[in-house]
């Protein structure tokens, strides 16, 4: 067996990842090799200032032009609407997105540095009346923020969740945490499944078994409707406030 870092025989003891890639033991205990962050697999990469690490293959997709945000974006809004998730009048092109550190998202988050926290979405909501106690809503404003470095399969999955921030504001839904942060989930989840990729297979497992009592049993509880009762089923269950 032939190790993936120094393509020498392996002699003793070896680690494997979980792509089926076989290396030399030496090489992790001695800090040559890490594990890339986005997929799991070894790499000899060089660690991020945040300390993530990313290899080659995530790397080299990395979402940063205005070009590749605006195509993620039209991407991801259609791939969402396609299911029944209706932004109304609400022009998801127009919704200003920025790519900053994660100091950045832990400070507009007022939360610690985190860089399991790859997006934020901030709303602002218009209302206009004739008396204090006859205002309605007029409009929302949207914003988001998205955790620079981020593989574009990611990046596009963290952009599905936030979106769905974006269209639970515009429907002024309110849900308790952990129900709005597992239907945000169910975007990444569609996301992913489109993509039916093995890479996109394990973002789906991390988020099956995350351990988070917020993200993962948020989405554990929204995916049990899903399968269910689909995507319409807990589009109504929002909207009605019976989910
Ligand atoms: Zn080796
Ligand atoms: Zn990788
Ligand atoms: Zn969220």
């Amino acid at each position: 067996m032939k190790c993936h870092i120094c393509h020498k025989d392996i002699n003793g003891k070896y680690y494997i990842d979980q792509w089926g890639h076989n290396i030399c033991a030496s090489h992790m205990d001695k800090k040559e090799v890490t594990m890339c962050t986005s997929c799991g697999a070894f790499t000899t990469e060089r660690p991020i200032a945040d300390g993530r690490c990313m290899c080659k293959d995530c790397r080299s997709t990395v979402v940063n032009t205005h070009r590749e945000v605006a195509e993620c974006l039209s991407y991801v809004k259609n791939q969402l609407a396609s299911v029944g998730f209706d932004f109304g009048t609400c022009n998801i092109n127009n919704i200003p997105i920025e790519i900053v550190s994660a100091k950045k998202i832990a400070e507009i988050r007022k939360a610690p540095i985190s860089t399991n926290n790859k997006g934020v979405t901030f709303t602002e909501t218009q209302m206009r009346g004739t008396s204090r106690d006859n205002m309605k809503v007029v409009g929302h404003t949207h914003k988001i923020y998205m955790l620079s470095d981020q593989p574009r399969l990611e990046f596009l999955g963290t952009l599905a969740h936030e979106l769905l921030h974006v269209w639970q504001n515009e429907h002024d839904i309110k849900l308790p945490q952990m129900k709005c942060e597992g239907l945000c989930n169910m975007g990444s989840y569609l996301i992913y499944s489109i993509e039916n990729t093995p890479i996109a297979q394990h973002y789906i497992t991390n988020l099956k078994e995350s351990p988070d009592p917020i993200y993962g049993n948020g989405f554990r509880y929204v995916f049990a409707q899903y399968e269910m009762s689909g995507w319409r089923g807990i589009i109504n269950n929002v909207i009605k406030f019976i989910m």
